[in-house]
């Protein structure tokens, strides 16, 4: 027997009580989540829940009148560059299960854009590992592409399928995208990179560590692991200001001045006695270490500081 519809008013219950225990299990997006913790750990009216179908991307479950969740898999060949989920208006976009509009689950996707029902979107960082990204809305439907438009919770209401985004909206909404999908899936991807340690000092507290870009401005390679370093935040803050270099060869340097300075345990240890030091941790797989290029061109801007 199928399980019952709920009604409205349990379905916007259970949606929000699966952002509260997405909040909780993440610490707000900070951490991600194993494929196991969305099949097991949410309970709703004290029954288990599933956040996650294993063979499907959208789950779409019977007692709702709506799509609950969206996953995108981990996928080893854009394991280290993705740059196609944003579109040209800023907003992010998620593919249709095949191509048929009448499938179950794509209907199941459409019928959120007029509930505007928030959905959490599972994004694969590593096999059975999701950055979840939430709450999200399903915005638009793009038929001809066979993929649905997705807005996070600021730019919802700024989609304007008929007219021409403007400038300086689809900025907005472009910056807003990556601030929401692409900088969390970033932060976990490169932390994962590097095991949760510093690649200077190999500091390992998930609480202070960043992901940081080796060149910000670039925006095609800003979402590449190779573009990035885990760095704690005193070294993250150091590399950024130009206190600390990194040679293409992955040398620490420290400027000149501050190698004369005396003062205490965090200057003689953290920042000194680094100088001429190679990094202490750098990736395993071969893809995700440090783009040369990028390391040569930041090195550059250390030395003309
Ligand atoms: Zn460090």
């Amino acid at each position: 027997m199928a399980p019952r519809q709920f009604d409205a008013t349990t379905e916007s219950a259970l949606r929000i009580e699966m952002l509260d225990f997405l909040a909780d299990a993440t610490v707000d997006q900070r951490d991600p989540i194993t494929r196991l913790a969305l099949e097991q750990d949410f309970t709703f009216n004290g029954h288990p829940f599933k956040l996650i179908d294993r063979q499907r991307g959208i789950r779409k479950p019977t007692e709702l009148s709506a799509a609950l969740t969206i996953m995108t898999p981990f996928d080893r060949k854009k394991r280290f560059d993705y740059t196609d989920e944003i579109g040209d208006d800023g907003f992010l976009r998620y593919a249709w299960k095949g191509t048929d509009p009448n499938e179950g689950d794509n209907v199941g996707v459409r019928a959120a854009i007029d509930a505007a029902v928030p959905l959490a979107w599972f994004y694969g960082i590593a096999p059975a590992v999701f950055q979840a990204i939430f709450p999200v809305y399903i915005i638009g439907d793009e038929p001809t592409q066979h993929r649905f438009v997705v807005a996070t919770d600021a730019t919802s209401g700024l989609y304007r399928p008929d007219s021409p985004i403007e400038a300086v909206l689809r900025r907005y909404v472009t910056r807003d995208s990556k601030v929401r999908l692409h900088q969390p899936v970033f932060r976990s991807r490169v932390l994962l990179a590097y095991e949760d340690r510093c690649a200077v000092c190999a500091l390992g507290h998930r609480e202070l560590l960043d992901a940081a870009h080796i060149d910000a401005d670039s925006d095609g390679g800003a979402a590449a692991v190779a573009n990035g370093l885990a760095l704690c935040k005193i070294h993250h803050a150091a590399y950024d200001s130009n206190i600390l270099g990194i040679t293409p060869d992955h040398d620490v340097k420290i400027r000149v001045d501050l190698l004369e300075e005396v003062d205490g345990p965090m200057l003689k240890h953290g920042l000194q006695e680094r100088h001429n030091q190679p990094l202490m941790v750098i990736p395993r797989t071969r893809a995700a270490r440090p783009d040369r290029g990028l390391l040569a061109a930041r090195y550059e801007r250390f030395l003309i500081a």
